[in-house]
């Protein structure tokens, strides 16, 4: 039994809070962790900025769903599906991802929460848990799962490690640079024939 796992964000669809932040003019919302390391200052940010501009839950649906995937994307989900148990493991919130997750065909998808209150202004948000796709992936392993995994950046290497076998797409050359044990591709066909050869099983290409 094999769960293909795959991230969210650079790989399916664009970075959301950069999509966001470009569709509003809200610049400030272009922050990410390599601006501000530490996740709840990041965060509480983007809360205040979302409120400064008035902006609830229902506008920033709006403004998502005039996101598309990436190019590809869709195909790429049918395919694996086909072949895969799929499993998408993001650090996103599913208010945020759901406009975009309907565009996909509403794989499964394990990510955290942002809480609104009865206006729909986002008052907080909930992780799910720590280090959470690599829990995933050895919840997995618990159910006698095999796991392929495929992500681009720095919070998709612990479940890279974590899986059977770990694939980079669209990464960055320093994370490539930095964890040469996994193979590195930049297409959605190099990705298939990557979750090819990773599979123990004969699939058809
Ligand atoms: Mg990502």
């Amino acid at each position: 039994m094999e769960i293909a796992a795959l991230d969210l964000e650079g790989v399916l669809v664009p970075e959301i809070w950069i999509g966001f932040a470009e569709k509003t003019g809200i610049d400030e919302l272009r922050a990410t962790t390599r601006d501000i390391p530490d996740y709840d200052v990041l965060m509480r940010q983007r809360l205040d900025l979302l409120k400064q501009h008035k902006l609830g839950l229902p506008d920033i649906q709006e403004v998502i769903a005039t996101m598309a995937p990436l190019e590809g994307a869709q195909e790429f989900v049918a395919w694996l599906k086909e072949r895969f148990q799929v499993i998408i493991l993001s650090d996103t919130f599913y208010e945020f991802s759901q406009p975009l997750m309907a565009q996909l065909g509403f794989p499964t998808l394990f990510c955290h929460r942002l809480i609104a209150d009865d206006s729909g202004a986002i008052v907080d948000y909930k992780l799910r848990q720590k280090d959470p796709k690599r829990q995933c992936v050895k919840a997995f392993h618990s159910l006698n799962f095999r796991v392929i995994a495929a992500g681009d950046s720095y919070n998709d290497t612990t479940m890279l490690s974590e899986a059977d076998a770990g694939i980079l797409f669209h990464a960055p050359d320093n994370v490539i640079a930095e964890f040469p044990q996994f193979p590195a591709v930049h297409t959605y066909a190099d990705l298939r024939a990557e979750f090819l050869k990773a599979s123990e099983r004969d699939l058809p290409a």
